[in-house]
């Protein structure tokens, strides 16, 4: 039984096709144990996005998240998505905290504010650009461009550290690229993967496999390198997740078959997916 770590529901700004209720029902009917709205919350958006889309916050009304997942939850165990759901099936409360180094105070502050089922951390935007906009990736070639987001996501995380639980899509800087460098490998980045992967195994934290990446952009589809998950094996990592990153219901568990399968390929034998902050382990 899978569970999907990182989705978005009606409360992120980019989440407008679905709700909570029916993320709920879509994983439901997928037969998924359970679903963590990890909706987004960025304190900082830059300029050049903010003149793209016309929107200057990213953030999310957490009490009232919170309120609808209990709402949901209440309609589930009551049956209203039938007595297997009743019995076997939960959401849980997350967030998708986006790290940037100027708000560290704000995010700080943030954590001690609200409680979570889980936490993904990840890098939406670096160095005052929106990837997705593409200026990011001027006057850098493919591996300064994905060596300097891994560096960025390392400090950030470091810095973060009690207050997440699973590093969110660490190759999330190849969806956007430019070059015809599509993945970001172990093998062109081995001293960085040693100290990311070290660090999320030392400490318990989750290496998300964020199944959204792997698709094709234009031209260009990432792949999952499987020598990073060889190595963070070899460093001791024990946890690994599966986040569909769904924006609308249809996405939600999105190719976990075939990623539990990799997973398990590679020697691993668990999946992990949080609740109140506590890692559960499932057997693939
Ligand atoms: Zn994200």
């Amino acid at each position: 039984m899978y569970f999907d770590t990182h989705n978005h529901s009606q409360f992120s700004f980019d989440g407008g096709k679905t709700t909570v209720e029916k993320s709920a029902a879509a994983a439901i009917e997928r037969g998924l144990g359970g679903v963590c709205f990890t909706d987004h919350y960025d304190f900082y958006v830059p300029e050049m996005k903010q003149e793209h889309e016309n929107r200057v916050r990213e953030e999310f009304d957490v009490p009232a998240q919170q309120a609808e997942i209990d709402r949901v939850n209440e309609l589930i165990a009551a049956g209203a998505f039938g007595k297997k759901a009743a019995k076997k099936f939960r959401l849980f409360k997350g967030v998708e905290i986006g790290l940037y180094e100027t708000c560290r105070e704000q995010i700080r502050r943030f954590f001690q504010e609200h409680s979570f089922d889980e936490v993904v951390a990840s890098v939406h935007y670096l160095d005052d650009t929106d990837p997705y906009w593409g200026s990011y990736y001027k006057g850098k070639n493919w591996k300064e461009a994905y060596g300097h987001y891994l560096e960025t996501l390392l400090k950030e995380m470091k810095w973060l550290n009690k207050d997440f639980d699973i590093m969110g899509h660490f190759d999330y800087i190849a969806r956007y690229a430019p070059y015809p460098k599509e993945s970001v490998l172990y093998r062109d980045f081995p001293g960085l993967f040693d100290e990311i992967l070290r660090f999320l195994a030392e400490n318990g934290k989750g290496f998300e496999i964020n199944t959204k990446t792997y698709q094709a952009y234009g031209l260009r589809t990432p792949e999952l390198d499987r020598n990073i998950l060889l190595r963070f094996m070899e460093l001791g990592g024990e946890v690994i997740t599966l986040g569909s990153d769904s924006h609308e219901s249809a996405h939600i568990g999105n190719k976990f078959e075939y990623f539990a399968q990799y997973v398990k390929s590679v020697g691993f034998r668990r999946l992990g997916h949080y609740e109140n902050r506590r890692l559960k382990m499932v057997t693939i």
